[in-house]
């Protein structure tokens, strides 16, 4: 999932002024920031805040998700770089809930606190081709892929075309927006015309047999938390169910494992990123895309992991050690709740929550509009489809009868 925001005229630079101290640590009590108003910036302010933290939003819009949640909030355009120099003052760390925050921002704060992740993985993720290029660099497997920004591109990218392929645009797409399905080269021209003609990707058609995510923090000294990977369902582009955990032979695990390392190590991240895999029917494993933030496929963290993946991103924020990544208990599942769900009037919650075991948790989002992630719904099981079965149960007690 890549959100959108308003396209910055400045290009990111890699900072080369390390004014704040890459090992600066943030005891509880210190206040945290994120760029972003969203659930994502929500459940990283609760959890900061149950931390000791205090906690600061800086959103283009107001009364977000994050904002009700925060101890402050600061409602300016991204490239407002006064706001953002005040925002940056007041907070002791800053991240991101969503990675096409522009340049200029993190650019900005960087100048006054620690922003973690820094911003060259942001720049590399803000575009796909830099991002499939950075991936390929590292020695990591992706899908064949062709850029696409001229008429003379298009032609060699149909000639190249094995035969069904995705055309993606480079910037901006999300929850398979920004996305046309090719069935043959003749059909590519058409496909990039309805994209707009904007730089795009073409990628081959996958034919995976399961995506999988996988959730990967680093701290300030180096040290490496992975999360096993979890199984992913999605119904129109976008995550339907998580389940906890993807059920791997063993050298699967350890290629996973091998590629979440490279990755934090391979850019340096501090902070929480996750990783979109394809695994094929031979096994083998290619790498989606990467998300430099917390993921909605980790939200079960909160409820079946010793550190969250949220908690994570705080103390890695923070510069404080690292958690746990270990599951508490039996396998587990998480169900999106989309605005779908409020077509017919308010869910019935008390359906829901009357499953034991089961447990709810609301963005507190004002419209509920078809497609958009309202909440989410947790649940364990004695095995992942068990607890699958469990959230699905739950999710459809909330419009029965
Ligand atoms: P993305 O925006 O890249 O995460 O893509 C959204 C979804 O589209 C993925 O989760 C897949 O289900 C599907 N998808 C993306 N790229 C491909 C591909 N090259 N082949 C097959 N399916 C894909």
């Amino acid at each position: 999932m890549k959100r959108p925001a308003p396209p910055s005229p400045h290009p990111w630079t890699e900072w080369t002024i390390e004014m704040i101290d890459p090992l600066l640590r943030v005891p509880p009590g210190g206040t945290l920031g994120v760029f972003g108003g969203g659930q994502l910036g929500r459940m990283f302010g609760l959890a900061a805040r149950q931390l000791g933290y205090r906690f600061v939003v800086f959103s283009d819009s107001e009364n977000g998700p994050a904002s009700e949640v925060a101890d402050r909030a600061v409602c300016a355009n991204y490239d407002d770089e006064a706001a953002i120099g005040e925002f940056a003052r007041s907070v002791d760390a800053v991240s991101f809930e969503f990675e096409n925050v522009p340049a200029i921002a993190g650019e900005t704060a960087a100048q006054f606190t620690a922003v973690r992740p820094a911003g060259g993985l942001l720049h590399i993720v803000q575009d796909r081709i830099r991002e499939k290029n950075a991936l390929v660099k590292l020695g990591l497997p992706v899908a064949d892929f062709r850029p696409i920004a001229t008429e003379d591109d298009l032609a060699e990218a149909a000639l190249a075309l094995p035969a069904a392929g995705v055309l993606k645009t480079s910037s901006f797409g999300y929850d398979g927006k920004g996305q046309a399905r090719i069935e043959s080269s003749a059909s590519l021209a058409d496909a990039w015309r309805s994209l707009g003609r904007v730089p795009a990707v073409l990628e081959t058609l996958v034919d995976f047999e399961e995506e999988l995510s996988v959730i990967v923090a680093r701290g300030v000294d180096g040290d490496v938390a992975v999360y096993e990977p979890f199984s992913n369902e999605h119904v129109h582009h976008i995550l339907d169910v998580t389940i906890c955990p993807a059920e791997l032979a063993e050298d699967v695990l350890t290629e996973v494992h091998r590629i979440a390392r490279s990755v934090v190590e391979g850019f340096d991240v501090v902070g929480v990123v996750c990783i979109e895999l394809f695994r094929l029917s031979d096994d083998s494993l290619l790498v989606n895309e990467i998300a430099p933030r917390p993921h909605n496929s980790g939200h079960l963290t909160i409820d079946a992991h010793v550190c969250s993946q949220f908690e994570q991103q705080a103390r890695a924020v923070a510069g404080m050690p690292l958690g746990s990544p270990a599951r508490i208990g039996p396998p587990a599942a998480m169900a999106n709740l989309l605005g779908d769900l409020w077509s017919g009037g308010t869910p019935n919650w008390a359906a829901a929550l009357r499953i034991p075991g089961v447990s709810l948790h609301l963005y507190g989002k004002a419209g509920a509009r078809p497609g958009r992630k309202m909440g989410h719904l947790s649940a364990i099981g004695a095995t992942g489809q068990e607890a699958a079965a469990r959230v699905r149960e739950a999710r459809a007690a909330l419009t029965a009868g």
